[in-house]
């Protein structure tokens, strides 16, 4: 273990990583070592591995042996490069300590900046730049950060401590304060460090190093990162990297400058740069949103020669990740170094824009772009809904931010992360609203239905954040005053108070009083081009789950190739059709029930002529009757009275059918094939409805593919039993109407058994559809309306990675999946298979049922579009694994035994 590699140097046109190497190396190392060899002037550093971070985790904070001598090396590295040396006092090496884990975690975890300052080196940085008052400012920030970062001193302990000294001054602004101000604060600071410590501030930079390094690995564990990967969805990673890297400086003169900026416009994707900058600054100054940065344009202007420099950096970038970067840079008298690259977050219509325009510019191929350009997320975004600005008047805009994060959102303004939380749980909708976010708000943030700032840039915690989830964001608006003391913020005119309802247009940074009106999203001409080349790349079909002509049409506008369920319960709803299905429950005979089936088939037949017509020419598969009866009766009293006086019959008596109706258990009672099985004349009634419409359909000369599903199937038999009923229907409308119409007869597989027997059922059936929704919950034992109980905290105490509701399961029901897919085609090897439970619209499911070879998956409506986005990239991912290696770490074995 002790000769094992640990730390990856980088910089000087050479590394010992490259950008493939990212679960190892975190994407910021990996990036670095990328850029360092592509000769990009990147600030000499190394980066020590997230292996390293697993053992540390493991092993509570002990060091792997021999990583101490390794990062003694790459000091050495470093300081030959820069020509200086950690902890000199006439020529020091200050470093900066990142984390940076594979997947970005945007200010989940610690940095440490100007690490190697102390008494003696800050007398070589002054003397070095001929600027005391630089290096004193240096060391005050390092003593700040590093007591916060390492030591858990409060902030606030040293913000007091520099408010007291600009009072004592009578000064506004940090900068009016002088050499001797700066060297006062040292000494401040140091003291506040003392008292909360316990003890002085170490001068020993090695010291400072190995404290600084394990405050980044440290903080992989910190409650803020666990939350965020959560929400995120981040799993599977060993933790995160530490990169270590010469400290370059933007604050030391008129001729230097710190910035961000992201190859193209993150809003709406528009080829140009976009960022900010500040001269004379640090870099947390533009990410914090303390000082208002200066537009990136204006660069030009001061500093022309870097600003191109910057330009062809930005291009070469470009080609070579073939991705929009997100950089940060500085400009230390003059000289420009790259801090970072990696690809930027975006808004979904810039996604799209962007995968267009690149393959217009010839920077890479439509099916790289379709692969990796536009996140599901994205086009779930495109997705949003919209502001009717026609609604909104002059006197309600509260006012005006930046354009951070485009959608509208509507919700009652809360103040703090925790109540957005609370009344997210509640069913309520919320604007998040703060002066800035930090970290600690995700929680709310995610709970929010939009997020409101009034301070902060684009490149904002709040905005970055917002972008990244699609979430409606406007940030920086100046135009209002928080007071979180009274709950209140006011534009001077209007007062808005806790609880108010208010609505943000992402899109145009306006705050509107009020709830409006939003209406659904528009696709541009890119978007449609997009879909377009997605489909060209994918070869499973993505059908909808809908229940109504409306959504079947909706659907089908969103690229759905036909129905994979149609829930036929739900038609049983309105007036006239509840009051049939109720005397047909209540019937006390089968001639009862016949008859008043009878008065449901024309509505169920009409349905299914709409249906059919919506999806003229594809495939609908429509479920026979499902939920248990009782669920269509009434449990009011007045109801009960309303419903007994209508059928005619005592109220006692229609109680007393209620009563024996109800169940202890209705998901596992009478429900699914069983009712079928039980009163066949459903089976039959329904079976006529659908194919009655097919055929008269047909007659219309229209095309139509009927797909008969019959749910909650355990047993062959029980599968044999429906489908004779269904045939012997089939012979007798096809007769009536001396027409005939091909169908299909399938079943669902969402009970475990079903999967165990599937080569039994397949054997049968004409198709299979998988019930994830069913087949997740009696595969845990989970009742799907139960399990909001402890799912919460399953989740937050990591018994669970996901919610098997939303994400399937891959090792448990996946695997019945997986079974039941190969007993099936075992016997049948074309039979047709797809998903319709709720997992069909999950781009991690989709992947997974790809993976299967299933046919198709069915989603919701609004799901269609991400569902084939999903299924193209599954199959691009799929052949870029099988045809190249390039994908894969070079890692060489584990650290952690
Ligand atoms: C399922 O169980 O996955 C399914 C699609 O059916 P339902 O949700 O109606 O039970
Ligand atoms: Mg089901």
């Amino acid at each position: 273990m002790d000769r094992k590699k640990m730390v990856y140097k980088f910089g000087g046109g050479s590394a010992e990583g490259d950008r493939a190497m990212k679960q190892l190396l975190g994407g910021k190392g990996a990036n670095l070592a990328e850029m360092s060899s592509i000769g990009l002037p990147i600030p000499p550093g190394f980066t020590i591995s997230t292996e390293v971070c697993q053992y540390y985790s493991k092993h509570k904070g002990d060091w792997p042996e021999g990583l101490e001598e390794q990062v003694q090396e790459a000091i050495h590295h470093i300081e030959d490069l820069m020509d200086l040396e950690f902890g000199d006092s006439s020529n020091p090496l200050l470093v900066s300590v990142r984390s940076g884990a594979a997947q970005s975690m945007p200010g989940m975890m610690d940095t440490v900046l100007n690490l190697g300052l102390n008494d003696k080196s800050v007398q070589g940085l002054a003397a070095k730049t001929d600027n005391e008052r630089f290096a004193f400012d240096c060391y005050r920030r390092f003593i700040d950060m590093f007591g916060g970062v390492v030591m858990q001193v409060p902030h606030e302990e040293f913000e007091e401590a520099i408010q007291g000294l600009k009072d004592e001054k009578s000064v506004e602004l940090d900068t009016e304060l002088g050499v001797e101000d700066m060297k006062e604060l040292v000494d401040r600071y140091k003291a506040v460090y003392r008292k909360s410590t316990g003890h002085m501030f170490p001068q020993n930079p090695s010291e400072q190093l190995h404290y600084a390094i394990n405050a980044v690995f440290g903080s992989w564990d910190s409650n803020r990162a666990i939350k965020y990967r959560r929400i995120n969805k981040i799993t599977g990673l060993l933790g995160t990297a530490v990169n270590v890297q010469a400290m370059v400086y933007g604050n030391m003169g008129d001729d230097c400058a710190t910035g961000v900026c992201f190859t193209r416009n993150p809003s709406d994707g528009t080829n140009e740069l976009y960022g900010e900058f500040l001269i004379n600054a640090q870099g947390e100054d533009v990410v914090a949103g303390i000082r208002t940065p200066r537009n990136i344009n204006e660069l030009k202007e001061v500093m022309s020669d870097t600003y191109h420099e910057l330009r062809e950096i930005t291009h070469k970038l470009e080609r070579h990740y073939q991705d929009m970067q997100d950089i940060e840079f500085t400009i230390q008298q003059g000289k420009l170094f790259i801090l970072q690259t990696r690809n930027g977050k975006r808004t979904g219509k810039a996604a799209v824009k962007i995968a267009i325009d690149m393959v217009d510019e010839v920077i890479l191929k439509k099916d790289k772009a379709v692969e990796n350009l536009v996140q599901p997320n994205h086009l779930d975004q495109l997705l949003h809904p919209q502001l009717d600005e026609s609604s909104v008047k002059e006197e309600e805009i509260l006012g005006k931010g930046l354009p951070a994060s485009p959608g509208a959102a509507v919700g009652k303004v809360v103040f703090d992360s925790e109540t957005a939380e609370e009344m997210k749980a509640e069913g309520e909708s919320v604007i998040l609203v703060r002066i800035e976010t930090s970290p600690e708000d995700v929680g709310g943030m995610s709970a929010s239905e939009g997020i409101l700032t009034s301070r902060g840039g684009m490149t904002s915690h709040a905005a970055v954040v917002a972008r990244g989830w699609g979430k409606p964001c406007v940030a920086g608006c100046g135009d209002i005053i928080i007071n979180y003391e009274n709950q209140i913020f006011t534009n001077g005119k209007v007062t808005v108070h806790a609880g108010d309802w208010i609505s943000i247009d992402g899109a145009q940074g306006m705050v509107i009083n009020g709830k409006k009106e939003v209406e659904p999203p528009k696709f541009d001409d890119n978007y449609h081009t997009f879909m377009k080349w997605v489909d060209t790349f994918r070869d499973m079909d993505v059908r909808t789950n809908a229940d109504t002509p409306e959504d079947a049409a909706k659907a089908r506008e969103y690229g759905a190739q036909g129905i994979g369920l149609a829930r036929t319960e739900h038609m049983f709803f309105g007036d006239e059709r509840i009051k049939a299905m109720r005397r047909m429950i209540i019937s006390e005979s089968e001639e009862e029930r016949r008859s008043a089936l009878e008065a449901l088939l024309p509505y169920q037949k009409q349905d299914f002529i709409e249906i059919f017509e919506a999806m003229e020419g594809l495939p609908v598969t429509v479920r026979l009757l499902d939920p248990p009866l009782h669920e269509f009766l009434p449990d009011e009293d007045e109801e009960i009275a309303a419903l007994a006086e209508d059928l005619g019959i005592k109220e006692a008596d229609l109680k007393r059918k209620i009563r024996l109706l109800s169940e202890f258990n209705p998901m596992l009672g009478h429900r699914g094939c069983r009712l079928g099985i039980t009163y066949p004349e459903i089976t039959e009634m329904q079976a006529r409805a659908i194919l009655e419409a097919a055929v008269e359909i047909k007659k219309q000369g229209k095309e139509v593919q009927p797909e008969i599903m019959i749910p909650l199937v355990g047993t062959s038999e029980e599968f044999i039993h429906e489908r004779h009923v269904i045939d012997e229907i089939a012979e007798k409308v096809f007769e009536e109407a001396e027409e005939t119409v091909e169908f299909k007869v399938g079943t669902m597989i969402e009970i475990p058994r079903a999967a165990i027997v599937a080569d039994k059922i397949a054997s049968e059936a004409e198709f299979f559809s998988f019930g994830t929704n069913d087949l997740t919950q009696m595969t845990f034992g989970y009742s799907r309306d139960d399990a909001g109980k402890f799912l919460e905290l399953y989740l937050n105490e990591g018994i669970l990675k996901h919610d098997p509701f939303q994400v399937l399961d891959e090792e448990g029901v996946g695997s019945l999946v997986r079974m039941a897919v190969e007993k099936g085609h075992s016997v049948k090897p074309d039979l047709k298979m797809g998903i319709c439970g709720e997992h069909g619209g999950d781009p991690s499911s989709v992947a997974f049922c790809y993976s299967l070879g299933l046919n198709y998956v069915s989603c919701s409506p609004y799901r269609v579009p991400v569902a084939r986005l999903a299924a193209a990239q599954a199959r691009l991912r799929s052949e870029s694994t099988a045809s190249s290696t390039r994908g894969e770490d070079k890692k060489s074995g584990e650290l952690v035994s």
